[in-house]
Protein backbone atom coordinates (compact mmCIF):
# COMPACT_ATOMS: atom_id res chain seq x y z
CA UNK A 1 0.00 0.00 0.00
CA UNK A 2 1.40 3.45 -0.73
CA UNK A 3 1.33 6.46 1.82
CA UNK A 4 1.00 9.42 0.77
CA UNK A 5 1.57 11.33 4.27
CA UNK A 6 3.83 10.02 6.95
CA UNK A 7 0.80 8.59 9.44
CA UNK A 8 1.43 10.97 12.82
CA UNK A 9 1.84 8.66 15.85
CA UNK A 10 -1.49 8.05 17.38
CA UNK A 11 -3.42 9.99 20.45
CA UNK A 12 -5.59 6.82 21.25
CA UNK A 13 -5.86 3.81 18.96
CA UNK A 14 -7.33 0.57 19.05
CA UNK A 15 -5.25 -1.73 16.93
CA UNK A 16 -7.41 -4.93 15.74
CA UNK A 17 -5.52 -8.38 14.73
CA UNK A 18 -7.47 -9.42 12.15
CA UNK A 19 -5.03 -12.59 11.40
CA UNK A 20 -5.71 -13.51 15.67
CA UNK A 21 -9.52 -13.32 15.23
CA UNK A 22 -9.72 -15.55 12.39
CA UNK A 23 -7.74 -17.79 14.24
CA UNK A 24 -10.22 -17.53 16.77
CA UNK A 25 -13.32 -18.14 14.94
CA UNK A 26 -11.25 -21.35 12.87
CA UNK A 27 -10.96 -22.62 16.67
CA UNK A 28 -14.20 -22.16 17.92
CA UNK A 29 -15.38 -23.66 14.07
CA UNK A 30 -13.55 -26.75 14.60
CA UNK A 31 -14.94 -27.11 18.06
CA UNK A 32 -18.97 -26.92 16.82
CA UNK A 33 -17.80 -28.88 13.92
CA UNK A 34 -16.90 -31.94 16.37
CA UNK A 35 -21.03 -32.20 17.46
CA UNK A 36 -21.75 -30.87 13.96
CA UNK A 37 -22.62 -27.65 14.69
CA UNK A 38 -21.76 -24.49 12.80
CA UNK A 39 -20.54 -20.46 14.51
CA UNK A 40 -22.83 -17.79 14.62
CA UNK A 41 -20.31 -14.86 15.45
CA UNK A 42 -21.49 -12.30 17.97
CA UNK A 43 -21.16 -9.03 16.22
CA UNK A 44 -23.06 -6.55 18.26
CA UNK A 45 -22.07 -3.54 20.10
CA UNK A 46 -20.49 -2.68 16.81
CA UNK A 47 -18.28 -6.05 17.02
CA UNK A 48 -18.01 -6.30 21.25
CA UNK A 49 -16.05 -2.68 19.89
CA UNK A 50 -13.63 -3.96 17.36
CA UNK A 51 -15.86 -3.06 13.95
CA UNK A 52 -18.82 -5.06 13.01
CA UNK A 53 -18.19 -5.09 9.68
CA UNK A 54 -15.02 -6.11 9.06
CA UNK A 55 -15.18 -8.54 12.09
CA UNK A 56 -18.02 -9.89 10.54
CA UNK A 57 -16.23 -10.60 7.04
CA UNK A 58 -12.92 -11.80 8.65
CA UNK A 59 -15.46 -14.32 10.79
CA UNK A 60 -17.18 -15.37 7.81
CA UNK A 61 -13.63 -16.23 5.85
CA UNK A 62 -12.30 -18.20 8.86
CA UNK A 63 -15.25 -20.39 9.33
CA UNK A 64 -18.41 -18.51 10.60
CA UNK A 65 -21.77 -19.11 8.73
CA UNK A 66 -23.57 -16.90 11.03
CA UNK A 67 -24.08 -13.71 12.84
CA UNK A 68 -25.54 -12.50 15.48
CA UNK A 69 -26.53 -9.04 16.49
CA UNK A 70 -28.51 -7.22 19.55
CA UNK A 71 -30.29 -4.62 17.57
CA UNK A 72 -31.84 -4.48 14.16
CA UNK A 73 -30.12 -1.37 13.08
CA UNK A 74 -26.96 -3.70 13.66
CA UNK A 75 -28.00 -6.46 11.61
CA UNK A 76 -29.25 -3.84 8.54
CA UNK A 77 -25.80 -1.96 8.42
CA UNK A 78 -24.23 -5.74 8.25
CA UNK A 79 -26.56 -6.02 5.05
CA UNK A 80 -25.63 -2.65 3.98
CA UNK A 81 -22.19 -3.41 3.93
CA UNK A 82 -22.83 -6.29 1.60
CA UNK A 83 -22.72 -9.17 3.89
CA UNK A 84 -25.14 -11.72 2.59
CA UNK A 85 -24.63 -14.56 5.31
CA UNK A 86 -27.73 -15.41 7.90
CA UNK A 87 -27.77 -12.90 10.11
CA UNK A 88 -29.88 -13.02 13.70
CA UNK A 89 -30.80 -9.43 15.13
CA UNK A 90 -32.53 -10.77 18.53
CA UNK A 91 -33.52 -7.30 20.71
CA UNK A 92 -36.20 -5.01 19.11
CA UNK A 93 -38.16 -2.29 20.78
CA UNK A 94 -41.65 -1.85 20.31
CA UNK A 95 -42.21 0.04 17.14
CA UNK A 96 -38.53 -0.43 15.87
CA UNK A 97 -38.68 -0.59 11.66
CA UNK A 98 -39.37 -4.00 11.51
CA UNK A 99 -39.96 -3.44 7.75
CA UNK A 100 -36.31 -2.57 7.38
CA UNK A 101 -35.62 -5.89 8.95
CA UNK A 102 -37.73 -7.77 7.21
CA UNK A 103 -36.67 -6.45 3.86
CA UNK A 104 -33.16 -6.95 4.68
CA UNK A 105 -33.85 -10.99 5.10
CA UNK A 106 -32.64 -10.37 8.71
CA UNK A 107 -34.11 -13.50 10.96
CA UNK A 108 -35.48 -11.60 13.78
CA UNK A 109 -36.07 -13.44 17.53
CA UNK A 110 -39.35 -13.40 18.70
CA UNK A 111 -40.11 -13.67 22.44
CA UNK A 112 -44.20 -13.26 22.42
CA UNK A 113 -47.65 -12.84 20.64
CA UNK A 114 -47.02 -9.14 19.58
CA UNK A 115 -43.58 -9.82 18.16
CA UNK A 116 -44.82 -12.27 16.09
CA UNK A 117 -48.34 -10.23 14.94
CA UNK A 118 -45.18 -7.01 14.28
CA UNK A 119 -42.77 -9.41 11.90
CA UNK A 120 -46.12 -11.42 10.22
CA UNK A 121 -47.26 -7.96 9.26
CA UNK A 122 -43.76 -6.89 7.86
CA UNK A 123 -43.77 -9.79 5.68
CA UNK A 124 -47.19 -9.22 4.72
CA UNK A 125 -46.17 -5.25 3.75
CA UNK A 126 -43.11 -6.58 2.00
CA UNK A 127 -44.92 -9.79 0.25
CA UNK A 128 -42.15 -12.25 1.69
CA UNK A 129 -41.87 -14.63 4.31
CA UNK A 130 -40.21 -12.78 7.77
CA UNK A 131 -38.01 -15.86 9.12
CA UNK A 132 -38.35 -16.03 12.84
CA UNK A 133 -36.15 -17.85 15.79
CA UNK A 134 -38.65 -18.62 18.88
CA UNK A 135 -36.66 -17.57 22.31
CA UNK A 136 -37.88 -19.85 25.25
CA UNK A 137 -36.86 -18.08 28.40
CA UNK A 138 -35.14 -20.77 30.33
CA UNK A 139 -34.07 -19.49 33.47
CA UNK A 140 -32.38 -16.19 32.49
CA UNK A 141 -35.44 -13.97 32.83
CA UNK A 142 -34.86 -11.49 30.33
CA UNK A 143 -35.97 -11.59 26.81
CA UNK A 144 -37.34 -14.54 25.68
CA UNK A 145 -40.92 -15.84 26.16
CA UNK A 146 -41.59 -17.99 29.82
CA UNK A 147 -42.80 -21.73 29.56
CA UNK A 148 -46.34 -21.10 30.51
CA UNK A 149 -46.74 -19.03 27.39
CA UNK A 150 -44.86 -21.02 25.14
CA UNK A 151 -47.09 -23.45 23.72
CA UNK A 152 -49.74 -20.64 22.80
CA UNK A 153 -46.74 -18.85 21.46
CA UNK A 154 -45.37 -22.37 19.37
CA UNK A 155 -49.06 -23.12 18.31
CA UNK A 156 -49.50 -19.35 16.44
CA UNK A 157 -45.99 -19.47 14.96
CA UNK A 158 -46.88 -22.68 13.13
CA UNK A 159 -50.32 -21.48 11.97
CA UNK A 160 -49.06 -18.18 10.71
CA UNK A 161 -48.13 -18.57 7.12
CA UNK A 162 -46.34 -14.86 6.72
CA UNK A 163 -43.81 -15.95 9.18
CA UNK A 164 -40.72 -18.65 8.77
CA UNK A 165 -39.83 -20.28 12.26
CA UNK A 166 -35.82 -21.16 11.58
CA UNK A 167 -35.07 -21.73 14.72
CA UNK A 168 -35.53 -22.29 18.58
CA UNK A 169 -33.55 -20.47 20.73
CA UNK A 170 -32.52 -19.25 24.53
CA UNK A 171 -29.64 -18.42 26.42
CA UNK A 172 -27.67 -19.17 29.25
CA UNK A 173 -27.26 -17.81 32.52
CA UNK A 174 -23.61 -19.00 34.19
CA UNK A 175 -22.29 -20.91 31.68
CA UNK A 176 -18.71 -19.35 32.54
CA UNK A 177 -19.29 -21.14 35.69
CA UNK A 178 -18.66 -24.52 35.07
CA UNK A 179 -21.09 -27.14 36.05
CA UNK A 180 -23.56 -24.56 37.68
CA UNK A 181 -26.61 -26.43 38.00
CA UNK A 182 -28.45 -24.01 36.07
CA UNK A 183 -27.11 -25.07 32.68
CA UNK A 184 -28.71 -28.58 33.14
CA UNK A 185 -31.64 -26.73 34.49
CA UNK A 186 -32.10 -24.58 31.46
CA UNK A 187 -31.16 -27.29 28.91
CA UNK A 188 -34.07 -29.62 30.21
CA UNK A 189 -36.35 -26.37 29.66
CA UNK A 190 -35.08 -26.33 26.58
CA UNK A 191 -35.29 -29.48 25.51
CA UNK A 192 -39.18 -29.35 26.49
CA UNK A 193 -39.48 -26.13 24.83
CA UNK A 194 -38.04 -28.01 21.97
CA UNK A 195 -40.26 -30.73 21.81
CA UNK A 196 -43.35 -28.73 22.55
CA UNK A 197 -42.17 -26.89 19.09
CA UNK A 198 -42.37 -30.56 17.23
CA UNK A 199 -45.39 -30.80 18.92
CA UNK A 200 -47.12 -28.21 16.88
CA UNK A 201 -46.01 -28.90 13.61
CA UNK A 202 -42.56 -27.10 13.68
CA UNK A 203 -39.10 -28.36 12.85
CA UNK A 204 -36.81 -25.70 14.18
CA UNK A 205 -33.07 -25.44 14.14
CA UNK A 206 -31.73 -25.07 18.42
CA UNK A 207 -29.42 -22.84 19.92
CA UNK A 208 -28.48 -22.11 23.04
CA UNK A 209 -24.44 -21.98 23.47
CA UNK A 210 -22.85 -18.83 23.99
CA UNK A 211 -18.96 -18.84 23.98
CA UNK A 212 -18.46 -20.62 27.67
CA UNK A 213 -21.28 -23.48 26.79
CA UNK A 214 -19.12 -23.94 23.02
CA UNK A 215 -16.15 -24.54 24.46
CA UNK A 216 -17.67 -26.75 27.65
CA UNK A 217 -20.84 -27.81 26.77
CA UNK A 218 -20.78 -29.88 23.62
CA UNK A 219 -23.68 -31.82 24.55
CA UNK A 220 -25.29 -28.00 23.96
CA UNK A 221 -23.86 -27.13 21.10
CA UNK A 222 -26.91 -28.07 18.52
CA UNK A 223 -27.04 -26.62 15.69
CA UNK A 224 -25.84 -23.25 16.13
CA UNK A 225 -23.13 -21.72 18.81
CA UNK A 226 -22.92 -18.14 19.43
CA UNK A 227 -19.55 -17.24 20.81
CA UNK A 228 -18.68 -13.47 20.95
CA UNK A 229 -16.35 -12.99 22.97
CA UNK A 230 -14.16 -16.06 22.20
CA UNK A 231 -14.56 -14.71 18.67
CA UNK A 232 -12.29 -11.71 19.99
CA UNK A 233 -9.73 -13.79 21.99
CA UNK A 234 -11.18 -13.29 25.52
CA UNK A 235 -11.57 -16.20 27.29
CA UNK A 236 -14.83 -16.81 29.69
CA UNK A 237 -13.75 -20.03 31.46
CA UNK A 238 -11.22 -20.58 33.82
CA UNK A 239 -9.86 -23.64 31.63
CA UNK A 240 -7.07 -22.92 29.05
CA UNK A 241 -7.72 -22.46 24.95
CA UNK A 242 -5.60 -21.54 22.49
CA UNK A 243 -7.69 -18.03 21.74
CA UNK A 244 -5.26 -14.73 20.67
CA UNK A 245 -6.64 -11.51 22.12
CA UNK A 246 -7.41 -9.51 19.54
CA UNK A 247 -7.72 -6.00 20.46
CA UNK A 248 -4.71 -3.89 21.80
CA UNK A 249 -5.13 -0.12 23.22
CA UNK A 250 -1.94 2.08 21.95
CA UNK A 251 -1.05 6.37 22.17
CA UNK A 252 2.49 8.39 22.92
CA UNK A 253 4.16 10.22 24.64
CA UNK A 254 3.23 13.83 24.14
CA UNK A 255 5.55 15.85 27.06
CA UNK A 256 8.36 14.33 29.12
CA UNK A 257 9.48 16.54 32.10
CA UNK A 258 11.69 16.05 35.07
CA UNK A 259 9.99 16.58 38.81
CA UNK A 260 11.32 17.02 42.30
CA UNK A 261 10.92 15.12 44.84
CA UNK A 262 7.65 16.53 46.80
CA UNK A 263 5.71 17.44 43.78
CA UNK A 264 2.31 15.89 43.33
CA UNK A 265 0.87 14.81 40.24
CA UNK A 266 -2.86 15.45 38.74
CA UNK A 267 -6.29 16.16 40.44
CA UNK A 268 -6.53 15.87 43.90
CA UNK A 269 -3.03 15.22 44.41
CA UNK A 270 -3.24 11.70 45.73
CA UNK A 271 0.28 10.76 44.42
CA UNK A 272 3.35 12.56 44.99
CA UNK A 273 6.71 11.53 43.79
CA UNK A 274 8.92 10.15 46.79
CA UNK A 275 11.89 10.91 45.35
CA UNK A 276 13.01 13.16 41.65
CA UNK A 277 11.65 11.19 39.01
CA UNK A 278 11.02 11.48 34.93
CA UNK A 279 7.17 11.93 34.28
CA UNK A 280 5.67 11.05 30.96
CA UNK A 281 2.38 12.32 29.97
CA UNK A 282 -0.10 10.28 27.73
CA UNK A 283 -2.94 11.81 26.21
CA UNK A 284 -5.50 9.27 26.48
CA UNK A 285 -8.04 9.17 29.95
CA UNK A 286 -11.90 7.93 30.90
CA UNK A 287 -12.95 10.02 27.57
CA UNK A 288 -10.89 7.55 25.82
CA UNK A 289 -12.03 4.31 27.84
CA UNK A 290 -9.44 4.44 30.21
CA UNK A 291 -11.50 3.93 33.08
CA UNK A 292 -10.75 6.29 36.00
CA UNK A 293 -11.45 3.64 38.79
CA UNK A 294 -8.07 2.37 37.73
CA UNK A 295 -6.29 5.74 39.03
CA UNK A 296 -3.48 3.97 41.20
CA UNK A 297 -3.91 0.36 39.95
CA UNK A 298 -2.92 0.50 36.22
CA UNK A 299 0.97 -0.33 34.24
CA UNK A 300 1.81 0.90 30.96
CA UNK A 301 4.22 -0.45 28.83
CA UNK A 302 6.51 2.16 27.76
CA UNK A 303 10.12 1.52 26.18
CA UNK A 304 10.24 -2.15 26.75
CA UNK A 305 8.98 -1.50 30.28
CA UNK A 306 6.17 -1.88 32.34
CA UNK A 307 6.04 1.27 34.49
CA UNK A 308 3.30 3.00 36.27
CA UNK A 309 0.31 5.70 35.65
CA UNK A 310 0.17 8.00 38.89
CA UNK A 311 -2.09 9.81 40.25
CA UNK A 312 -5.54 10.59 38.99
CA UNK A 313 -6.76 9.10 35.17
CA UNK A 314 -8.15 12.57 34.05
CA UNK A 315 -10.70 12.81 31.24
CA UNK A 316 -7.83 13.40 28.14
CA UNK A 317 -4.41 12.29 29.92
CA UNK A 318 -2.83 10.21 32.51
CA UNK A 319 0.87 10.35 33.92
CA UNK A 320 3.82 7.35 33.71
CA UNK A 321 6.54 7.54 36.19
CA UNK A 322 9.53 6.64 34.76
CA UNK A 323 11.93 7.17 37.77
CA UNK A 324 15.01 7.49 35.81
CA UNK A 325 14.86 5.81 32.48
CA UNK A 326 15.36 7.52 29.37
CA UNK A 327 11.77 8.40 27.85
CA UNK A 328 11.31 10.13 24.82
CA UNK A 329 7.98 12.35 23.82
CA UNK A 330 6.89 10.67 20.42
CA UNK A 331 7.49 7.25 22.35
CA UNK A 332 4.82 4.30 21.86
CA UNK A 333 2.54 3.57 24.81
CA UNK A 334 0.68 0.50 24.86
CA UNK A 335 -1.90 0.41 27.46
CA UNK A 336 -3.54 -3.18 27.14
CA UNK A 337 -2.74 -5.92 24.56
CA UNK A 338 -2.70 -9.66 24.17
CA UNK A 339 0.11 -9.89 27.03
CA UNK A 340 3.38 -10.90 24.78
CA UNK A 341 5.15 -8.18 24.93
CA UNK A 342 4.89 -8.14 28.64
CA UNK A 343 1.81 -5.12 28.54
CA UNK A 344 -1.22 -5.57 30.56
CA UNK A 345 -3.74 -7.08 29.35
CA UNK A 346 -7.75 -6.36 29.10
CA UNK A 347 -8.11 -9.02 31.47
CA UNK A 348 -6.51 -7.59 33.75
CA UNK A 349 -8.23 -4.17 33.71
CA UNK A 350 -11.11 -6.24 34.44
CA UNK A 351 -9.84 -7.97 37.25
CA UNK A 352 -8.30 -4.44 38.71
CA UNK A 353 -11.65 -2.93 38.98
CA UNK A 354 -13.82 -6.09 39.46
CA UNK A 355 -15.84 -5.60 35.98
CA UNK A 356 -15.60 -8.04 33.38
CA UNK A 357 -13.28 -7.99 29.96
CA UNK A 358 -15.95 -7.58 28.08
CA UNK A 359 -16.98 -3.91 29.78
CA UNK A 360 -13.31 -3.18 29.11
CA UNK A 361 -13.26 -3.80 24.99
CA UNK A 362 -16.68 -2.42 24.61
CA UNK A 363 -15.65 1.18 26.18
CA UNK A 364 -12.95 1.81 23.83
CA UNK A 365 -15.24 2.80 20.76
CA UNK A 366 -15.07 6.47 21.28
CA UNK A 367 -14.85 9.05 18.87
CA UNK A 368 -11.49 10.22 19.83
CA UNK A 369 -10.19 6.65 19.22
CA UNK A 370 -8.69 5.70 15.92
CA UNK A 371 -9.69 2.17 15.01
CA UNK A 372 -6.92 0.24 12.50
CA UNK A 373 -7.16 -2.86 11.27
CA UNK A 374 -4.11 -5.23 10.88
CA UNK A 375 -3.34 -8.75 9.50
CA UNK A 376 -3.35 -10.25 6.80
CA UNK A 377 -7.20 -9.91 6.00
CA UNK A 378 -6.73 -6.28 6.56
CA UNK A 379 -4.79 -6.09 3.27
CA UNK A 380 -7.77 -7.74 1.18
CA UNK A 381 -10.22 -5.30 3.05
CA UNK A 382 -7.86 -2.26 2.30
C1 LIG B 1 -23.91 -11.55 23.74
C2 LIG B 1 -24.64 -12.79 23.46
C3 LIG B 1 -23.96 -13.96 23.08
C4 LIG B 1 -22.46 -14.09 23.11
O1 LIG B 1 -22.05 -14.24 24.45
P1 LIG B 1 -20.50 -14.43 24.82
O2 LIG B 1 -20.49 -14.68 26.27
O3 LIG B 1 -19.85 -13.16 24.45
O4 LIG B 1 -20.04 -15.57 24.01
C5 LIG B 1 -24.72 -15.04 22.68
N1 LIG B 1 -26.06 -14.98 22.69
C6 LIG B 1 -26.74 -13.89 23.09
C7 LIG B 1 -28.22 -13.90 23.11
C8 LIG B 1 -26.06 -12.76 23.50
O5 LIG B 1 -26.73 -11.67 23.91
Amino acid sequence: MKQIMPVPPPRAEVRVDLTALEHNVALLARTAATSGSAVMAVVKADGYGHGAVQVARAALRAGATWLGACSLPEAVTLREAGITAPVLAWLDVPGEDVDLGVAAEVDVSVSSLRELHEVAAAARRAGTRGRVHLKIDTGLSRNGCTPDLWPELVAEAATTPEVEVVAVWSHLACADELGHPSIDAQAARFATAHQQARAAGLNPLRHIANSAAALTRPDLHFDLVRPGIAVYGLNPVPVEFDLRPVMSFHSTVVLVKRVAAGEAVSYGQIWTAPRDTTLALVPVGYADGVPRSLSGRMEVLLGGERRPVVGRICMDQLVVDCGDDVVREGDEVVLFGSGERGEPTAREWADSIGTIDYEIVTGMSRPRVRRTFTGTSALVLA
